[in-house]
């Protein structure tokens, strides 16, 4: 409601201010002095005064006051005396009513001003008052709160509109105490009731959440406040208070209430320990299982200080400092930390958190578990000791070893693999092995590699790696998850191999060419010891003496080389002894000047304190001739011969890289020339029986052959060097003899002669037996002859005076010579034994050479060798 005066227009109370004023100045100028004229400027001061303007009504007072005294001297007068002051005095009077008439108005105007602004303000506190007032009516509505008053004088209570309302009653209603408390629920009334008095007895206030049953039978969380109001002497003469429903909030409590209460049972439910801190990292709640776990179920222990009791002495730390990172940087929380377990072991948990926020993005809350993984972590350390283990022993294997995943990536390679192929493995690993070795790629490397993985199934192979010129034995097995490969370096196993193919093939040659050479010696033996008594028979026939002679010499060339096959076959019964292998170069010197005449030159190189060799003399002289010759043919225009002696030792190393070779100490002999040398494709046969490069007739192919025959059989070693248009070495390893040598008898010469000793001569070939049957006659023996082992025997049940046993070892009827003589031995003890052979048998010859003590003839013998043969025997210490 707003009060307005009327507003004259302030232009229209200017203009008749105006006209006012002239129309009396006008009036005052033509009549004459004594009228009042002055007095009449005073309505229009008052006039002035409605323009509202405060200088208007000032200039209209002035120009009042003004134009009255300038009306005094205008006027046409012609008064004098007391006219003349009655006049002044009408002037001045009216001067002093105009002005008074302008501070009036003046007053006037300030006053209505005061009232008009005094207006504005009160219309402006009463729209503040109605805005605020629907405001709280707002917040009364939405807030669900109300006021009332009980007075206590009529026990009536007011209540605000809010507060009917949240009863379901009519606005207005206005209850008297019980009644009002009536309306809370019956397990509420006692306790309302009873702080309700209290108020209004000690003045004590109260705020209670209570439940009320509203007109319509509704329940209603409500919360009442109450306060007494006291009268001026200080006396409780009512009780007011605010009266709220929260039921919505009451029903959110219990809501937040049941479901952290679900939350707990969830947590308690669960098998790990969750556990829940506030936004200062502070732990407020674990679930049972930490108890269960501690062992700690005392409830006043606060789940933090459990926890942090517990841990690891070793964990503290780590566990405070990634913590404190995660709060501080409100990021998820991960950590691993050992915690003792109620009976005292610590075991490992792996402790996680994250935090919860709110809309605004602040943490509220920290939600985190702690789940025991000491299991798998064994489980994880288990695997890495087994990975370890595995490592290793892929290591340790001789094998080269690597693997490759389904992209055909490195994944793994050994130590030996690295070695072989030359590459480091960080150079390797998680690269593309085609890409690496790109020689492999499409070769029968990458074929049997696909091949394996493409069939499930694995691949063993041997193929030639040219960019490291190795041959490979390779083994590859497929597996889900790629291929994995072993592999062996077989280059030396393969030189061996042939080796050991080569060392065969010339042991089956042996074998054939020493059956030959057994049949052959029986007939050279008929042979030429006929053709030896044909000669002597023959002497004095100039005609047919020269052919019994020609006869014999052919025999005897074949009986050279029957012996060297035999020996080639190391089939020939060696005499190894003791030999000092220097002397015995020095004493061929001779010979060997003679034989290879002036222009080649002779070199020799002996070890000093050389050691003895155990060896047969006459064959090791031989051997070093025959490798003599060989080199004088292959310095056609001269050259430089070597012969060198050495102690020297064969090492394991070398032995498993040979045939036939045995680690340990040998005496080397070695044969060098400055010759043509041999081509290395004929190098691997020139052991061979009957190789020969020589022109026809020039070579017979079997010197190498004998001396690798007799070297074999003695036990030892041979080694062939050579390099085309430069040379050969051929080194022989003789054994090391463990003693001292003594100095051997020179061999007596000529035929020896006989006795008339009793001779038991046995020999199942015919031919043999009539011809040494006839030679032991013209010797001077007396000759007994059987054809077999058990013919012999019954002799010498017969005989007791035969003084020398000469029996061939081969003879058929299932008694060897051999048998014969250990028999003859058991009957005549001392009897005294020889024995002929075509070749060595296993029966008198063990390990190459003859059994100790036993005596030899070996076959072709001529009469001379015979004769000597037999007188040794007889003169040999008995056995
Ligand atoms: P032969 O001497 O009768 O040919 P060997 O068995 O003694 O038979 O030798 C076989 C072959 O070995 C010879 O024909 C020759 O080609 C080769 N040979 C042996 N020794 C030498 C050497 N010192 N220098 C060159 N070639 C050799
Ligand atoms: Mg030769």
């Amino acid at each position: 409601m707003t009060f307005r005066l009327p507003r004259p227009s302030t232009r229209w109370a200017r203009g008749l201010t105006l006209a006012g004023f002239v129309g009396v100045f006008l009036a005052d100028m033509v009549t004459p002095l004594g009228f009042a004229h002055g007095m009449l400027y005073m309505p229009w001061v008052a006039v002035a005064g409605l323009s509202r303007n405060s200088w208007w009504v000032v200039g209209a007072t002035v120009a009042g006051v003004g134009l009255t005294a300038v009306g005094f001297f205008v006027s046409p007068s012609n008064l004098t005396g007391a006219a003349l002051a009655y006049a002044i005095a009408n002037r001045l009077v009216a001067a002093l009513a105009t002005a008074t008439t302008g501070g009036l108005t003046l007053a006037i105007l300030q006053y209505v001003h005061r009232v008009k602004e005094t207006q504005r303000l009160l219309s402006e506190a009463y729209d503040t008052l109605r805005s605020q007032q629907t405001l709280l009516q707002i917040a009364s509505e939405i807030g669900h709160l109300g006021g009332w008053l009980v007075r206590l004088d009529t026990h009536v209570a007011v209540w605000s509109e809010e507060v009917c309302r949240i009863h379901e009653v009519e606005p207005g209603f206005a209850p008297t105490v019980a009644q009002g408390i009536e309306f809370y629920a019956p397990e509420y009334r006692d306790r309302i009731t009873a702080v309700f008095a209290a108020c209004v007895k000690t003045g004590l206030p109260f705020d209670e959440e209570l439940q009320i049953i509203t007109a319509r039978q509704r329940r209603l969380w409500v919360r009442s406040i109450g306060q007494p109001v006291r009268n001026e002497q200080g006396a409780i003469v009512a009780v007011q208070g605010a009266f709220q429903d929260i039921t919505s909030q009451k029903l959110a409590e219990v809501s937040l209430e049941r479901s952290e209460q679900r939350f707990r049972q969830l947590a308690d439910a669960m098998p790990l320990i969750v556990w829940t801190a506030d936004p200062n990292g502070t732990v407020d709640y674990a679930s049972h299982a930490l108890r269960v776990y501690t062992g700690i179920y005392d409830p006043d222990t606060p789940p933090s200080q459990i926890w942090m009791t517990l841990l690891h002495p070793d964990d503290v730390d780590l566990c405070l400092t990634v913590w404190t990172a995660a709060v501080q940087s409100a990021s998820p929380y991960r950590v691993e930390l050992r915690t003792r377990r109620y009976d005292g072991d610590y075991r490992w948990h792996l402790v996680q958190a994250v935090p919860i926020r709110d809309e605004a993005e602040q943490i509220v809350k920290w939600y985190g578990t702690a789940i025991e993984i000491h299991d798998q972590k064994q489980l994880e350390q288990e695997a890495r000791q087994i990975a370890d283990r595995l490592n290793t022993t892929l290591e340790s294997i001789t094998d080269c070893f690597f693997t490759l995943d389904r992209q055909w990536n490195f994944t793994f390679i050994n130590r030996q693999a690295e070695q072989l192929l030359q590459r480091e493995r960080v150079d390797l690993l998680g690269k593309y092995a085609w890409d690496e070795f790109p020689e492999a790629s499409g070769s029968v490397f990458q074929q049997q590699y696909e091949k394996a993985v493409n069939e499930g199934q694995s691949v063993e192979f041997r193929e030639f790696y040219a960019p490291l010129n190795v041959w490979l034995d390779v083994r590859a097995y497929p597996s889900h998850e790629g291929l994995a490969v072993y592999f062996q370096d077989v280059t030396d196993r393969i030189a061996l191999e042939e080796r050991l193919h080569q060392s065969q093939r010339l042991e089956s040659i042996g074998q054939l060419t020493g059956g030959i050479a057994h049949d052959f010696n029986n007939l050279l033996t008929v042979i030429l010891g006929n053709a030896e008594l044909l000669g002597e028979m023959l002497e004095a026939d100039p005609h047919l003496h020269p052919l019994a002679q020609m006869i014999g010499s052919a025999a005897q060339r074949g009986a050279e080389l029957t012996q060297r096959l035999l020996s080639f076959a190391r089939r020939q019964a060696l005499d190894p002894k003791p030999v000092d292998v220097n002397q015995l170069m020095t004493a061929t010197d001779g010979l060997l000047r003679r034989t290879l005449g002036e222009h080649i030159d002779i070199n020799i190189v002996a070890e000093a304190n050389l050691w003895p060799a155990l060896v047969d003399p006459a064959q090791l002289e031989n051997a070093l001739l025959n490798l003599c010759l060989n080199a004088r043919d292959a310095m056609v225009r001269g050259g430089q011969l070597t012969l060198e002696t050495a102690n020297t030792y064969l090492s394991q190393d070398y032995a498993s890289q040979h045939v036939e070779v045995v680690s340990g100490h040998y005496v080397m002999v070695s044969v060098s020339d400055t010759g043509v040398g041999i081509d290395p494709k004929h190098l691997e046969r020139v052991f061979e029986p009957f190789f020969t490069t020589k022109e026809q007739g020039k070579g017979t192919g079997l010197g190498l052959s004998m001396v690798y025959g007799f070297i074999k059989q003695s036990g030892g070693h041979i080694k062939i060097y050579s390099e085309l248009g430069h040379g050969t070495t051929i080194r022989m390893y003789l054994p090391r003899f463990w003693g001292d040598v003594q100095p051997s008898l020179p061999a007596p010469e000529g035929v020896v002669a006989a006795h008339s000793e009793l001779i038991l001569l046995v020999e199942d070939n015919e031919l043999v037996r009539r011809y040494a049957h006839d030679q032991l006659v013209d010797l001077g023996y007396r000759v007994l002859v059987a054809t077999s082992g058990p013919a012999a025997l019954a002799m010498l049940y017969q005989q007791d005076n035969i003084d020398l046993l000469f029996t061939d070892v081969v003879m058929p009827g299932g008694m060897s010579g051999r048998e014969l003589a250990d028999l003859a031995q058991q009957i005549r003890p001392g009897l005294r034994v020889l024995y002929t052979s075509g070749y060595s048998e296993n029966a008198i010859v063990h390990q190459g050479r003859l059994d100790e003590g036993i005596q030899l003839l070996s076959k072709p013998y001529g009469r001379t060798e015979l004769s000597r043969k037999i007188r040794e025997a007889l003169t040999a210490p008995c056995h």
